[in-house]
């Protein structure tokens, strides 16, 4: 598994290297060639995916589902390094490290199939980190995989085996605001589309505030707004005639995205705005009692000296796909650092000690 991990951990898997993503589903596919098996392979915008089952079907009972790309890093990042019983590079945590130790339980796994029969699927993608409608979205809502439960190890916490049980729906939009153009010496004979947009996300703010309450480090789980760019005017002596504004909603499961929606909309409306949505991504939530994920806690327990904690987390994931057709996912990771960060490792021995509990989880439910 270390040897493949390290191949896997050298390739540049960014958004903007086709060429690479197409060279780890290659790697992915030469690994699990020994097993006979059927090998799916996608690719949808240049972005490859690769799908195989035990039992040839498009819906086993459990896929173990992880993407192959990472965010952009150095050159170094992509020079894997062992030190003290971690691997370091860019993608160790995520989820080169998680994607191995899935791949490798699959392997053990179909290998033992005549003891007992898993079905059981590997689901690997290439665009988890760009939204992921190329990859997971198109093999669920296109091809129609489908499971009873899926197991995505893509979560973000220091703490070995933390459950992520939520995860924050996500709405991307840019409101588009008119004014009208006038001489910067003379402001008043204009309609400043800046000083509008200002306005108009001060009231977006405001609304939400009155609603649900300030977003704060411990008060938290309700929706919350960040506006991320500003896109307006031309020269400093004109009075701008359009501005647009970009905006990053996310939102907890409950709460409805039409309680969201319909804020943005009044407000837009009653300044003669226009809102255009780029990204929307739904919730994901499992609840503790759910009987996969209790399993799991049991398997974990069982094998560790971890006594498993539970976490909710305001990004998202591919595991919102799964979701959003009612398939629970069970949401933990091995010993490894935070994603995305410059010092980002995988401890190897807990990869290890977390592919035998994939496989015994497996065979357990
Ligand atoms: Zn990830």
């Amino acid at each position: 598994m270390k040897d493949f991990l390290i191949q896997l951990l050298s390739y540049e898997t960014t958004a903007e290297r086709p060429d690479q993503l197409r060279n780890a589903v290659d790697l992915v596919e030469k690994e699990v060639c020994e097993l006979g098996l059927k090998v799916c392979r996608f690719e949808k915008n240049k972005k490859p995916s690769i799908v195989l089952t035990s039992d040839g079907s498009k819906s086993p009972d459990i896929f173990l589902s992880g993407h192959l790309d990472v965010v952009p890093g150095s050159p170094m990042q992509f020079k894997p390094l062992e030190r003290d019983g971690k691997v370091y590079a860019r993608g160790a945590s995520d989820m080169k490290g998680p994607v191995s130790a899935m791949l490798f339980a699959f392997k053990e796994l179909v290998k033992m199939s005549d003891t007992k029969n898993a079905s059981v699927g590997l689901m690997l993608t290439t665009d988890e980190e760009v939204g992921g409608f190329n990859g997971t979205k198109y093999l669920l809502n296109d091809i129609r995989f489908k499971s009873k439960v899926a197991f995505v190890p893509d979560t973000t916490s220091l703490v070995p085996y933390e459950v992520c049980t939520d995860e924050k729906a996500v709405w991307h939009i840019k409101i588009s605001v008119s004014g009208t153009e006038a001489h910067g010496s003379r402001p008043w004979l204009g309609v400043n589309a800046i000083e509008k947009s200002m306005d108009i996300s001060r009231q977006i703010k405001t609304s939400f505030d009155n609603k649900w309450g300030t977003p704060s480090q411990d008060f938290n789980w309700i929706p919350s707004v960040n506006i991320g760019k500003v896109i307006g005017g031309t020269a400093t002596n004109k009075v701008p005639e359009k501005c647009e504004l970009y905006l990053d909603i996310r939102f907890p499961e409950g709460i409805s995205f039409e309680s969201v929606s319909n804020i943005v909309s009044e407000i837009a409306s009653r300044n003669n705005a226009l809102i255009e949505t780029l990204v929307f991504g739904s919730s994901n939530h499992i609840d503790k009692s759910n009987y996969y994920l209790s399993r799991w806690v049991d398997a974990v327990e069982k094998n560790t000296s971890h006594d498993v904690k539970y976490f909710r987390t305001h990004g998202a994931s591919d595991g919102r796909y799964f979701h959003e057709l009612g398939i629970p996912c069970v949401m933990s990771k091995p010993h490894c650092s935070l994603t995305h960060m410059k010092d980002e490792w995988v401890d190897y021995d807990s990869l290890v000690e977390f592919k035998d509990i994939i496989k015994e989880w497996v065979l357990s439910v």
